[in-house]
């Protein structure tokens, strides 16, 4: 995340008008390919002899219990590799919309996976002119591999009623977290009915392949980019806490320091998933920003906000870090024009602090920090100084909730229009900010935003 000075092109360019980047280039690709996975599994029981089912016993609800199975499984799989951390979908996507599509998804293949069971159960019930609970013992009991599929359903059902927001708000994030890996347990338990019971499976070999190896390819990939190279990247680079200072206002400094970081090729607004390897804390794996990266020490800024968070001022020089990333397309890789107006929300500040430093020389970027309160304040020098060397402004927007009005932000840019704009904090208040400024007319395109929530 050096001062990359992209120079001429970007800065002269009197154009509004957007080049497509390689994320939307993978963006395109990828949505092109799921397109054509949708396709597929909806057309082949078209195709396969299915359809058939309409005219035997049980007929529509066979035939829909069929599809719905295997439009549930495909759009599973999606969600599993969205899951993946593929480069690809990462950067085309940033994690907010990659982990949006994976939540959209499994609520999708749950549905339709539940939609499946029920619709065969009835099929299976109207043929054999017996009650739905007597043929669920049926199913059980004589159909191959169909108790590991009803144990499935069972962890799958028990994985979205623990999602509906009610519940999820009772558990820490860490025990949901670790309740929802049984999804993973559901999908290898229902895999083997799926090829001896399914219609479009059996007596199809070619289908059969097809479908295995799909699933060994989301696999593979989630083997490599979630365990290998994170594994890989940690012992080669070494990190290791080397400086922990609270601050004032009860954030907390901590200096990472390794080897080779220049190779992780960072851009100043990613973050990466640190893991602290202490007795308590190993196990979990939290998102941060890297506020700046010289020589070999990574600079993050931490604000208690739960026990993660909270226990980092804890922290022992020395500790090892383990990490995944780099990750988020919060960078300057998504600007389309020649301007930029950056605004932070509190703790925010820290992937604005690294997407400033990547704007290059002359491009007058204008940045707003919102603070409840003065005290809150950091950061402000160097972002002073990095702002000025770029011929650009601070801005500072104190006060409660109550006394601020977001839209006075637009008052102070009259230019915004013409700017990218990036916003990063809470949730609350990214999607207040992009709020103003969409209903101001800006085009959602214009606007880029890290949530410092998944
Ligand atoms: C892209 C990104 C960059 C971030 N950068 C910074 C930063 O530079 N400095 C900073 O102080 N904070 C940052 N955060 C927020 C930080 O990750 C959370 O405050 C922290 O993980 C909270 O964990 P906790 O156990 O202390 O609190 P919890 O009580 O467990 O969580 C508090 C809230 O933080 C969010 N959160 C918790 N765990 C995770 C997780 N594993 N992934 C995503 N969100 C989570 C949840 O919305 C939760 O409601 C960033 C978050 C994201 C998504």
């Amino acid at each position: 995340m050096k001062t990359t000075a992209r120079g001429g092109g970007l800065e002269t360019d009197p154009s509004p008008t957007r080049r497509a980047s390689s994320g939307e280039t993978g963006l395109l690709f990828a949505l092109a390919l799921a397109g054509i996975g949708l396709g597929v599994a909806l057309g082949l029981p078209l195709v396969d002899g299915t359809i058939h089912e309409i005219h035997a016993p049980g007929g529509w609800t066979l035939f829909l219990g069929s599809v719905t199975g295997l439009v549930g499984t495909y759009f599973a799989m999606v969600m599993v590799l969205m899951a993946s951390r593929l480069p690809l979908l990462e950067r085309a996507l940033g994690r907010g919309g990659v982990m949006g599509w994976h939540k959209n998804l499994s609520v999708l293949a749950i549905s339709f996976i539940l939609a499946h069971a029920v619709l065969t159960t009835v099929a299976y019930a109207q043929i054999s002119k017996t009650g739905f609970s007597h043929e669920i013992g049926v199913l059980i009991n004589t159909y191959p591999d169909m108790l590991t599929a009803f144990i499935a359903l069972g962890l799958m059902l028990l994985i979205g009623l623990v999602s509906l927001p009610w519940l999820r708000r009772r558990l820490s994030r860490e025990n949901w977290w670790l309740l929802h890996l049984l999804i993973y347990v559901s999908l290898v338990l229902s895999f083997a009915h799926e090829l001896v019971l399914g219609p479009s499976f059996v007596n199809h070999p070619v289908a059969q392949w097809v479908w295995g190896l799909a699933w060994v390819l989301v696999g593979v990939a989630i083997l490599v980019y979630r365990v290998c190279i994170p594994l890989l990247r940690s012992l080669r680079h070494g990190l290791r806490v080397v400086a922990v200072e609270p601050q004032s206002n009860g954030i907390t400094k901590v200096l990472l320091e390794g080897q080779y970081l220049d190779d992780l090729r960072l851009q100043g607004g990613q973050f990466f998933e640190w893991r602290f390897l202490t007795r308590g804390r190993w196990w979990q794996a939290h998102p941060f920003s890297v506020v700046d990266l010289q020589g070999d020490v990574i600079r993050l800024m931490v604000k208690p906000v739960g026990d993660f968070s909270s226990n980092i001022a804890q922290l022992k020089v020395g500790t090892r870090v383990w990490f995944e990333g780099p990750y988020g397309n919060f960078t300057v890789a998504r600007r389309a024009r020649d301007r930029a107006l950056l605004i932070a929300g509190g703790i925010g500040v820290t992937a604005i602090r690294g997407l400033l430093e990547d704007l290059p020389a002359g491009s007058r970027p204008a940045l707003i920090l919102r603070v409840t309160s003065k005290t809150d304040l950091m950061l402000v020098d160097e972002l002073e100084r990095l702002a000025n060397e770029r011929n650009g402004r601070v801005y500072i927007l104190s006060g409660d909730r109550t006394s601020v009005d977001l839209r006075t932000i637009a008052g102070n840019i009259k230019d915004y229009r013409s700017r990218d704009i990036f916003i990063s904090g809470s949730p609350g208040f990214v999607e207040a900010v992009r709020d103003v400024f969409l209903q101001l007319g800006v085009h959602r395109r214009q606007l880029h935003v890290e949530p410092y929530s998944i």
